[in-house]
């Protein structure tokens, strides 16, 4: 077939490289330059299936509630506050029940675990390496947070996900560098999980997936999917349509926009987050892999020669307007934890991203129900971690093959009843 993908984030390009793959004549269209230049750009680069959960949860909302009251709160509301922002929150509510929350976490963490190893296949596959390091830690500064911290381990021992309950000694064998003055009660280790360059990846998959056949059409903003004709589109500056066999939609938060003339009203909605990616001077003094402070909710990882401090969840605001306070709760645990470990006086990239996120947590893969038009979208905060699973389960829907997971609740139908 003849496809064209609307989006080259991370989940685009996984899509592009699959589809090529399958035989079929590929052609990805994005406003950017290039490939990841939004959510994909600089995120945290996590790969920890077993951490893979909704953040609509049970006891989360009085959690939400105190976090607002917090000056290093890992979740803000910020002005303006759209309407759908609020239609998102009443959403995200009715989802943190404790049904509905096994039923999402279930969906989520077959994708995550078959995504995890989807993304093994496909990077010993290909020609470059990308900065990746294996191990995660959450670390666990008091013992209320270690007590917070039990339904979670619960949940690996359930999963069946490797994992060891550290003391301080022993995390910090781990992770050398960890600043011996900042109060660490113990950690979690998951020696399978690990950190990856999200970006370099959609680089060099770009690439394969060139190989293979695809096409990339940069600088070229889709303005709409037209609604009376199949898998036809309009991008800017151009009076002609599109015409393909099959359009498939990975357009991160710009999704929403697209689908809404079409009758497709998915509450997706950005949530913002930071990130600070500076170079290591002194290799002894940064991460080996990542950590992840479970109170504050922000993870350090290494990239190669450069460590990356991110987190921080905004609803409402604006995408162009950094907020210091964010910041300064990076650079506080960056500093609490690996003081030393980043230059900052030069070569460092703070970045502001768009989560795309539906509110109960899991992705919308499938058919949209508008014929020609497919759907991979709604990653939301693990979009790197699940991106080579949706990929390839797309893909096998297309061409009419079963998934190799079980994919029940992760189509459209589910925000359509
Ligand atoms: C601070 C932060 C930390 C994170 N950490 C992690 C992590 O550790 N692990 C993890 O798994 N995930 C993490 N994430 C989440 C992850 O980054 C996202 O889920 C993922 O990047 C989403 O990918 P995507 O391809 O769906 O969206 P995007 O990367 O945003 O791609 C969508 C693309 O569509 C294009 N597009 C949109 N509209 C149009 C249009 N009309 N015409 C043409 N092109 C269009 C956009 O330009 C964009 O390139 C993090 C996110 C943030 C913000």
């Amino acid at each position: 077939m003849n496809i064209a993908i609307l989006g080259a984030g991370i989940v685009g390009v996984t899509t592009a490289y699959e589809l090529a793959a399958d035989g079929h004549q590929v052609t990805v269209f994005e406003r950017h330059a290039s490939v990841a230049e939004a959510a994909s750009f600089a995120n945290a680069g996590v790969v920890a299936p077993g951490y893979v959960t909704p953040w609509a949860a049970p006891g989360m909302p009085l959690k939400v509630l105190r976090y607002l009251l917090a000056h290093h709160a890992p979740v803000r509301l910020r002005r303006p506050l759209a309407l759908a922002d609020i239609a998102w929150m009443r959403h995200w509510l009715a989802a943190c029940e404790g049904t509905a929350y096994a039923r999402n976490r279930a969906r989520m963490q077959r994708l995550a675990f078959y995504s995890r190893h989807r993304l093994h296949r496909l990077a010993d596959a290909m020609a470059y390496d990308f900065d990746r390091s294996s191990g995660y830690m959450v670390l666990l500064r008091a013992e209320r947070d270690r007590r917070l911290a039990q339904p979670g381990l619960a949940l690996l021992r359930e999963l069946g996900v490797p994992f060891d309950e550290l003391d301080a000694d022993a995390a910090r064998r781990i992770e050398p560098a960890l600043h011996p003055h900042t109060a660490l009660a113990g950690a979690i280790h998951l020696p399978q999980d690990e950190v990856g360059n999200c970006r370099q990846f959609a680089i060099i998959l770009r690439d394969a997936a060139e190989q293979l056949g695809a096409r990339f059409a940069f600088n070229t903003t889709v303005t709409a999917i037209d609604k009376t004709q199949p898998a036809t589109f309009h991008v800017a500056h151009s009076a002609v349509p599109l015409r393909f066999d099959a359009l498939v939609l990975c357009a991160g938060v710009g999704s929403a926009e697209l689908l809404r003339p079409l009758g497709l009203r998915l509450p997706l909605r950005p949530v913002y987050g930071y990130s600070v990616s500076a170079p290591v001077p002194e290799p002894a003094r940064a991460p080996r892999s990542g950590v992840m402070d479970e109170r504050y909710k922000v993870a350090i990882t290494r990239m190669g020669q450069r460590v990356r401090v991110a987190g921080s969840a905004e609803i409402g605001g604006r995408p162009d307007d950094v907020h210091h306070a964010a910041l300064q709760t990076l650079y506080k645990v960056l500093t609490d934890w690996f003081p030393g470990a980043a230059r900052l006086s030069s070569g460092v990239q703070v970045w502001k991203g768009a989560r795309p996120m539906l509110p109960d947590g899991p992705p919308v893969i499938g058919a949209s129900g508008v014929p020609g038009l497919w759907l991979n979208l709604g990653h939301g905060s693990s979009g790197w971690a699940l991106s080579c699973g949706s990929a390839r389960v797309l893909a096998d829907q297309i061409a009419g093959r079963v998934p190799d997971i079980d994919t029940e609740g992760l189509d459209v139908q589910r925000w359509l009843r």
